[in-house]
């Protein structure tokens, strides 16, 4: 919302009354002469009422600009996925190994992680690696193998598609489609998955802005998908004690005033495995709506991302006392 002032407006006097309604308030220009202020409103809370603002004194207009991403705007803070609500009054929790190893492993897992309230079982049939030499997935196999372990465990799926060309496929058996970081500006990707009609998780571009993500976001909703969550999972920092640097402020930012559902991966967040419950807890104070982890019976023999992984016997302590860090605010 923009909020304009009279030429001889009190500029001081209407930013105070602005501040007092709540309000976050931002001075975007000035005029030439010097007499022209216009501010920028987002409410943290309910959204503000332009006919309210228009009757302070020294307010000129009050606009609403049409949002660069309106079908994002338009779609609310809760997703519902295979029937469980994403944003809602329950965490979410999307766990498994970072790559798929066997079909034995993940039918294995699967079993541990539904007794654990895990409800997304996440895994990489098709690997994006940095390295042409180190391991790719195991592919489309490995998505057949994802598919049976979840619904022996009835569990949903959660699956990167690396490729337009792997749209097809991982639509078929993922109830919820993974755009990841490296793809996140793949244009031709984003259509691909939105014109799939699923759901799609979203993860953030390790170099890419919010309005760069909110973007991507109606790159899949316009093209035909059902919902679009945000995950972050950490952007490019400058030092590397940590794999990223994971970004609290933007999930506030896209639950409490974009008011999105947000999903927070601690795991390539931080790149290690002690820092994922301390992450995991701020995340969903920040307004995460669940968290997706890596996990792995035995890290130190992963086929890809070990270090970061929590061992499985160690997941059910660290989900129940996340459990309890999930923020209690009502969602709508
Ligand atoms: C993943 O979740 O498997 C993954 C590769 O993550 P990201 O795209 O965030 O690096
Ligand atoms: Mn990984």
């Amino acid at each position: 919302m923009i909020v304009s002032l009279k030429h001889d407006a009190d500029a001081g006097r209407v930013l105070n009354e602005l501040a007092g309604r709540g309000l976050w308030v931002s001075r975007v220009e000035r005029s030439a002469s010097g007499s022209t202020v216009h501010y920028v409103i987002a409410s943290h809370s309910q959204p503000a009422d332009p006919a309210d603002l228009a009757r302070i004194d020294g307010v000129a207009e009050v606009t609403t600009p049409k949002p660069a991403h309106p079908l994002v705007a338009a779609q609310g803070p809760v997703v519902t996925v295979g029937g469980v609500k994403i944003g809602g009054a329950s965490p979410v929790w999307m766990c498994g190994p970072c790559s798929v190893e066997s079909e034995g492993h993940v039918l294995e897992m699967a079993q541990v992680l539904a007794k654990l309230g895990v409800t997304f079982l996440r895994g990489g049939a098709f690997k994006p690696r940095t390295s042409p030499y180190a391991f790719q997935g195991h592919g489309d196999a490995a998505l057949g193998w994802m598919r049976r372990a979840a619904d022996a465990a009835g569990m949903l799926v959660v699956t990167e598609a690396l490729g337009e060309g792997h749209v097809p496929f991982v639509a078929e058996v993922a109830d919820l489609v993974q755009v990841g970081s490296r793809n996140m500006q793949n244009f031709a990707l984003l259509k691909a998955v939105g014109r799939a009609g699923k759901p799609v998780l979203l993860k953030r571009g390790m170099a890419s802005t919010i309005e760069e993500w909110l973007l991507a976001g109606e790159y899949v909703l316009s093209h035909g998908a059902s919902g679009v969550i945000f995950c972050e999972r950490g952007i490019r920092g400058f030092d590397d004690s940590t794999r990223n640097l994971l970004d609290l402020g933007a999930v506030a930012l896209l639950r409490h005033v974009h008011r999105l559902p947000v999903i927070v991966d601690p795991s390539h967040g931080a790149g290690r495995r002690d820092l994922v419950l301390p992450l995991g807890r701020a995340a969903l104070s920040a307004g995460a709506a669940g968290l997706m982890i890596e996990t792995h019976p035995d890290p130190g023999a992963a086929l890809s991302d070990g270090p970061q992984a929590v061992p499985l016997a160690q997941l059910g302590p660290v989900l129940s006392d996340l459990g309890g860090a999930y923020a209690k605010e009502a969602v709508q």
